[in-house]
């Protein structure tokens, strides 16, 4: 038997049939001595893949890109990209691999997808690997994301390939990432299609993403438009949730955002300690475009970099085809808005009120004045109802106008045990805690998973507050910090 077969990995490549010109058929380098590192069993199993298998030296051959399973894609996409606001015609998968299409035991078709796996036509001057740790803060913070209900790329498994990279820190281990996501259409590539003069292509992608990802915008009066709505709703719907959990992504450049609006390469990002609306965490983001604040803003200039690669497909009359674009992008600001509201007054176990979001804004201007933990914050609210005001005095450095602020809140709760009970379920416990990945990455290159495992375990079940796992709900210790995050290319 083949090793496809043995792994179940049945594969259906729906991208390299519809769109030929995005894409370059490419091998993944040969990694000299492969070890499995991390395999994310429930993943694996919702894909109805073979553990057994994928865990054999053959499975591991497979993830290590040393052996191309039958019936593979095997191709670098394309795809262009303004990064931090300037444009690149050309970026595409410098050091990336679509292997192919599998449809999961639920139906839905996911690209499988290695990062790391050696330099392509893409790749430009860079050296097309991965280093260990960041191809492990990928797999920690995605897994962490997912347990947090937020749409986003999965990591199916991280394997060290024996070989190093080279980094501005060092010799490192290097690594494959293999990873599971809805799609890798990007913004950029419809800005690279755009940019092909080629309105054949541009057209043939924008129908391939709508037959992916919005089949119900097909039956829409205008097909391209509705696209471009239901990619406004899907970002802002995903941006709402990254700024409810204080997510940092950190890149968002037009290449990293995608058209199924799953969050997708992570890079530098953070999660926010201390509330700072001004956050900014990665080293290269020096005029801080990426900050916390920043993200819904700059979420819809991507976007409206999504809508001008579509203007020919909207109307055929130039004016005509800007008015469309106008009026699709002008929804994203309501729409960021209700999402938003909707996600913090469920975090303070109330219904969103029909005026001025007052309690929820002076609530804000508390935790950002004392610099709180965005997390710990809302458990200490919840802790509050339970009669209990120890978490709030060890999270705010001035607990007396939080005391204040809090009877009043407190007295449009119809129902104080309910509404703790309800913020048990939407305020996580255990978030990817910066100060632990990092601990946790360093212990993995020095040869120790367990900090990893540990970590995970806390983060995947992040509402389920349990015993002897106090570590991971603390926010960062005094001595971490300021906090700078690397791109780790
Ligand atoms: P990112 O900002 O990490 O999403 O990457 C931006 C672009 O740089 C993409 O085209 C990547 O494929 C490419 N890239 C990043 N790191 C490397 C690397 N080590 N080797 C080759 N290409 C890379
Ligand atoms: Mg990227």
């Amino acid at each position: 038997m083949s090793v496809a077969t043995d792994l179940r990995l049945n594969f259906d490549n729906s991208f390299v049939r519809d769109l030929p010109g995005m894409f370059l058929p490419w091998q993944a380098a040969p990694a000299p001595a492969p070890e499995l590192v991390l395999l994310n069993e429930s993943l694996a199993a919702e894909l109805g893949l073979d553990l057994e298998a994928l865990r054999s030296p053959a499975g591991v051959s497979v993830l290590a890109g040393n052996t191309a399973p039958d019936g593979a894609a095997n191709v670098a996409q394309a795809y262009a990209g303004h990064q931090f606001g300037n444009y690149v015609p050309r970026l595409g998968d410098g050091r990336a691999l679509l292997l192919g299409e599998l449809v999961d035991t639920a139906g839905r078709r996911c690209d499988l997808h290695f990062k790391g796996s050696g330099r392509t036509p893409y790749a430009r001057g860079a050296d097309g690997r991965a280093a260990l740790g960041p191809m492990l803060r990928e797999y920690l913070i995605g897994e962490g994301m997912h347990a947090l209900g937020i749409p986003t790329s999965r990591a199916l498994a991280v394997v060290t390939t024996g070989q190093a990279v080279t980094r501005d820190t060092g010799s490192l281990p290097g690594a494959v990432l293999t990873r599971v996501a809805a799609s890798h259409l990007r913004v950029g590539s419809f800005q690279y299609a755009r940019a092909g003069a080629d309105p054949v292509m541009l057209r043939a992608l924008a129908d391939y993403a709508i037959w992916r990802h919005y089949p119900e915008a097909a039956q829409a009066p205008n097909p391209y438009r509705a696209l471009l709505s239901a990619v406004v709703g899907a970002q802002a719907a995903l941006v709402a949730r990254w700024m409810a959990v204080g997510f940092v992504h950190g890149v968002m450049n037009t290449d990293n955002v995608t058209i199924s609006g799953e969050t997708i390469d992570y890079g530098p990002c953070a999660f926010l300690d201390a509330f700072n609306p001004n956050a900014v965490f990665s080293s290269i983001d020096e005029m801080g475009r990426y900050a916390y604040r920043n993200q819904p803003p700059i979420t819809l200039w991507n976007l409206t970099r999504f809508a001008e690669s579509l203007l020919p497909l909207l109307d055929e009359n130039n004016e005509a085809a800007v008015e469309i674009a106008r009026g699709a992008l002008d929804a994203f600001a309501d729409e960021f808005e209700a999402q938003w509201l909707t996600l913090m007054y469920t975090k303070l176990g109330l219904p969103v009120p029909s005026g001025e979001p007052v309690l929820l804004n002076e609530f804000l201007a508390l935790a950002a004045g004392t610099r709180a933990d965005w997390t710990n914050s809302f458990r200490a609210l919840a802790a509050l109802l339970r009669e209990d005001t120890a978490p709030l005095a060890a999270t705010f450095d001035d607990p007396a106008p939080v005391l204040e602020w809090a009877a009043r809140w407190r007295s449009e709760l119809p129902d104080p045990v309910a509404a703790a009970a309800a913020m048990g379920r939407v305020n996580p416990v255990y978030i990817p805690r910066n100060h632990l990945v990092e601990a946790a990455l360093a212990a993995a290159d020095a040869g120790d998973l367990d900090p990893a495992r540990a970590l995970l375990e806390a983060i995947t079940r992040p509402f389920d507050e349990r015993p002897g796992m106090e570590a991971f709900a603390s926010g960062a210790p005094d001595d971490f910090g300021p906090y700078r995050t690397f791109c780790g290319t």
